[in-house]
């Protein structure tokens, strides 16, 4: 079998169609998405994600503006900060880049950031919606990214058995927890796993969201399983007798892997996402859904 693979940039253009319409209409109500990133400090992969977060945000119609504060500026005057952006009720989202300066306390950060203008869904108090179950909640991008993905195959995820190999706040936990709302029935793995392959190979639907390049071999899935890889791992790149392929600069040649190795998975597999071109463009815009979301909000509070 050779598994049919789910593309993300094409999941992702499916939802971001009717964003389009939805942000003119609620422009046309005076109801405007606006979003401020907070970037403590100098840090070139950062630098990165901004731009690609404001090329896509403006491209949408929602307003995307930077606060750059300086490298050295302590926790008190970063909690400060947010708590104004809170209540400038010209800012309906709030992005705090991550990674900060050490001894920045980033979960103490996160949890000050007002839960209807958290867009990345990363305040305690969103994702603790998800045990409520509540629907209107704004949920860890990636996580809903993950089950999107899963969802564009359409296939019943009723009864599926559902295995989550990491169980970190932002990405394993809400993403078995969303699993669990739509009744599959979820295992979370772990470092403390005994024997991962067992609780992988009795996946209908596997997740890997664990940060180790190719963890996951093919032969510890199930035939016919759904595959969603999260992982992005930057690793060295080989030729064919094994030597380092190096760059113009000399320096080794690297590339972006997942968790999963594609090459033994995708014989094994119904579906399964690619790294890069799969999580990635649909977490993209799952930050620009919540966006949406969150301007909407920002007129009831
Ligand atoms: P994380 O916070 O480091 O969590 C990793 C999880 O994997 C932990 O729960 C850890 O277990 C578990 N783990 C580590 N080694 C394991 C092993 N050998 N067997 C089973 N479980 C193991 O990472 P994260 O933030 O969730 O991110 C996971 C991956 O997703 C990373 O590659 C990250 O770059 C990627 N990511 C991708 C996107 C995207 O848009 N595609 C977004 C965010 C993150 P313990 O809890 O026991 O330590």
């Amino acid at each position: 079998m050779s598994a049919r693979i789910i593309d993300g940039e094409f999941v992702a253009e499916k939802i971001r169609e009717p964003l389009i319409e939805e942000i003119s209409m609620l422009r046309k109500k005076g109801i405007f998405p606006r979003v401020k990133a907070v970037q403590v400090g100098e840090n070139a992969a950062s630098h990165l994600y901004i731009q690609n977060q404001k090329k896509q945000c403006e491209a949408m119609g929602i307003t995307y503006t930077v606060d750059e504060l300086a490298a050295d500026t302590g926790e008190d005057a970063l909690v400060e900060h947010i708590k104004k952006l809170n209540n400038d009720p010209h800012v309906t989202g709030i992005i705090l880049q991550i990674p900060m300066p050490d001894g920045l306390d980033v979960k103490k950060v996160l949890r000050v950031i007002a839960p209807h203008k958290d867009v990345e869904g990363v305040n305690p108090a969103n994702i603790g919606e998800l045990v409520y179950g509540n629907k209107k909640r704004i949920v860890p991008c990636t996580a809903m990214a993950a089950v999107e993905l899963i969802k564009s195959i359409g296939v019943e995820i009723r009864g599926k058995e559902a295995t989550i190999v990491g169980r970190s706040a932002m990405v394993g936990k809400p993403v078995s927890l969303l699993l669990l709302d739509l009744s599959a029935t979820p295992t979370i793995c772990h470092s403390g796993t005994k024997d991962l392959s067992v609780q992988t190979k009795k996946a209908d639907i596997l997740v890997a969201a664990v940060g180790k390049a190719e963890l996951i071999k093919g032969d510890m899935i199930k035939p016919g399983a759904i595959v969603i890889d999260v992982g992005i791992n930057h690793v060295k790149e080989f030729d064919v007798q094994g030597n380092s392929v190096m760059s113009k600069n000399d320096k080794p040649k690297m590339k972006i892997t997942g968790d999963v190795e594609f090459k033994t998975a995708k014989e094994v597999a119904s579906y399964i996402t690619p790294v890069p071109g799969g999580v990635e463009p649909v977490t993209m815009v799952i930050l620009l859904r919540n966006t949406v979301e969150a301007s909407k909000m920002s007129v009831s509070y």
